[in-house]
């Protein structure tokens, strides 16, 4: 349903009358009362409704997934790596497609929404991300791993210092998840090369935490 204020695209029978122009919805109804932003004619017209098609949407989150409905409009068209925000009674999440599921069994990389039996997502607005700690003195023994939870745009730099509670470590490199776009490696480790935390499958680090290592 349309509400007050909001914007629509009408064909303007002052104005415009071939072509759509832009009205604000003063009055919403069977008959709603618009108004043409470009000339500014106030008039009662019927609105029609965009066409939704429901969706089913899987979300996954730190190893965890959800099912969950909701309307999207029906000329949608979708491809894996993009990015929306899941907006259902269960979730409001920005969520990156990972897998489109045309059929039993059927996957595939770009749809027509309509054609979508079931869209597999994971959230990205806050990610977990695994860090692969070694000791600065170098002893692979003391290999330890931990766990991050930052926001997806969060940035890991390759040769920066980063601290997290009583953590503090150096980024030596970072390895690029399969869905990720637009990374010329699948493995960044030169010094300043970074990578979105929604895009990182693992970062490996040189221990830098006094608490943990001060064994003399
Ligand atoms: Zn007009």
């Amino acid at each position: 349903m349309t509400e007050t204020g909001d914007r629509v695209g009408l064909a303007c029978p002052s104005c415009s009358p071939g072509e759509e122009t832009v009205h604000e919805v003063l009055r919403p109804g069977g008959q709603a009362t618009v108004r043409c932003t470009d000339c500014d004619h106030t008039y009662k017209t019927e609105i029609p409704e965009e066409e939704t098609v429901g969706l089913t949407v899987i979300v996954s989150q730190d190893g965890e997934s959800f099912s969950t409905e909701m309307d999207v409009p029906a000329d949608t068209y979708v491809s894996t790596g993009e990015e929306f925000v899941v907006d259902s009674p269960d979730a409001l999440m920005q969520v990156r497609v990972t897998g489109i599921e045309v059929g039993p069994e059927q996957r595939v990389e770009e749809a027509d929404i309509e054609d979508v039996e079931t869209l597999w997502t994971r959230a990205v607005d806050n990610v977990t991300v695994p860090v692969t700690l070694h000791p600065k003195d170098g002893n692979a023994d003391q290999t330890r791993s931990l766990r991050v939870n930052v926001p997806g745009d969060y940035e890991f730099t390759v040769g920066e210092t980063v601290e997290f509670g009583d953590e503090e470590f150096v980024v030596e490199g970072v390895q690029i998840r399969e869905d990720a776009p637009e990374y010329r490696h699948e493995k960044l480790d030169h010094d300043g090369d970074f990578a979105y935390a929604k895009d990182c499958k693992r970062v490996y680090a040189r221990d830098e935490s006094l608490t943990a290592w001060s064994a003399w």
